[in-house]
């Protein structure tokens, strides 16, 4: 066999733009609360939700992998990447109760999206305030297939960061007229209810969680302990509830008794990364499940009766992010504000890296 003289490499399927190639888009927070505000909270947790449905219907386009967590004493550090082959794409998120008394978020995040065809990033984003929406439209799309359908009144407890946006987002897409809220700590449950204020919602500060689930047709779980919590307890939960469990996301950090898991029907985004990090870590490992993807494309059925209880058993899967990281992408390309940033080393000749960073003096 000879060898070949020089190797043809192939064209990208889309030309980068100019643009693509100079710089990379850095959507700060700053930007990204522009660009929310500009477009609306509500509205922008509802074209969240179309781009996650829309990415749940390509579900086996997408690689899917079981994030990659650091855990230490306080949280845990995670990375989530995904490809749908077209894009790839990457969370960097951690999760530590502890902050809040330390004046600190909970919850941080950042990503990336990249070419998969030049491997070349095409944004860089801050993903704090992009994942509490992209977990509120999460919510709302597994909701919309799963709580009842004439459900108004929603019980939500823990009123921390992911609160109001769970509300809204549950308010504007599914026409929740009520929330009951109850936080451990009373003055979350005020802060929560005070920006709720002009949203249209009714807003019913709770003293317990019994009241707070009392006459709901949705319960929300959003709190955070480091630790197996019952925020709901067996007798909490009656026929035909819809649950909404976001808090317990990590080994050895749920919120739902057992029981409750024993008597609902149970639907998970990554099957492999829920039965660790999900509610379902307390049950054996083959408990049937059924994944989200597969009741989007009607494969699976999602509520088939009144009195049925479902249980969205959220832990968060890359592919809602990298859905939300193409829709700010989108955003950047339609003029939203961004800076510029110089993260790609771009010598005339692609070989002479050396002499560029020479001749840079
Ligand atoms: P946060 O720390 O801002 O708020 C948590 C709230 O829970 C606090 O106000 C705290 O007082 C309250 N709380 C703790 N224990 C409670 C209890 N037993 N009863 C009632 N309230 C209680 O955290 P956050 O950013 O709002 O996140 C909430 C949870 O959601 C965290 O556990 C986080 O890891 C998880 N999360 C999940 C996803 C997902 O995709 N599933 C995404 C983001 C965050």
């Amino acid at each position: 066999m000879t060898a070949p003289t020089s190797v043809t490499l192939p064209a990208p399927v889309t030309p980068p733009e100019p643009s693509e190639l100079a710089y990379v888009p850095f959507v700060s927070v700053h930007d990204m609360m522009a660009l929310v505000r500009s477009r609306g909270i509500e509205r922008t947790i509802a074209a969240l939700a179309d781009r996650i449905e829309d990415c749940f219907r390509r579900w086996p386009d997408f690689h899917r992998v079981a994030r990659v967590p650091s855990h230490s004493r306080d949280g845990v550090i995670e990375l989530m990447p995904t490809s749908d082959g077209d894009h790839y794409g990457f969370k960097y998120v951690n999760g530590h109760p502890a902050n809040m008394a330390r004046g600190y978020q909970t919850v941080t995040a950042f990503g990336v999206l990249a070419r998969v065809d030049t491997g070349y990033p095409v944004l860089l984003s801050e993903m704090t305030v992009l994942t509490a929406l992209r977990t509120a439209a999460t919510s709302v799309v597994a909701a919309k297939h799963l709580a009842p359908k004439d459900a108004t009144v929603m019980g939500m407890i823990g009123a921390g960061a992911q609160c109001e946006f769970q509300a809204l987002g549950f308010h504007h897409v599914l026409g929740i007229r009520e929330i009951r809220l109850h936080d451990v700590d009373p003055a979350a449950t005020a802060k929560a209810a005070r920006n709720l204020q002009g949203t249209g919602l009714r807003v019913v500060e709770c003293a317990t969680p019994e009241d707070a689930v009392a006459g709901a047709q949705i319960v929300t779980t959003c709190t955070a302990d480091k630790r197996n919590a019952t925020v709901l307890s067996d007798n909490m939960v009656g026929a035909g509830v819809h649950l909404n469990a976001i808090g317990g996301d990590c080994p050895g950090k749920t919120e739902l008794a057992r029981d409750i898991l024993l008597r609902a029907d149970i639907f998970v985004e990554h099957p492999e990364q829920t039965r660790v990090e999900g509610e379902i870590q307390q049950l054996d490992p083959d408990h049937p499940v059924t994944e989200l993807w597969r009741v989007v494309t009607g494969q699976a059925p999602g509520r088939t009766g009144r009195d049925q209880i479902t249980l969205f058993d959220s832990v968060g899967f890359a592919v809602e992010d990298f859905a939300a990281l193409t829709w700010v992408h989108d955003a950047v390309r339609d003029g939203a504000a961004h800076e510029r940033l110089d993260l790609l080393a771009d010598p005339d000749d692609p070989r002479d890296l050396f002499g560029m960073l020479m001749r840079s003096g």
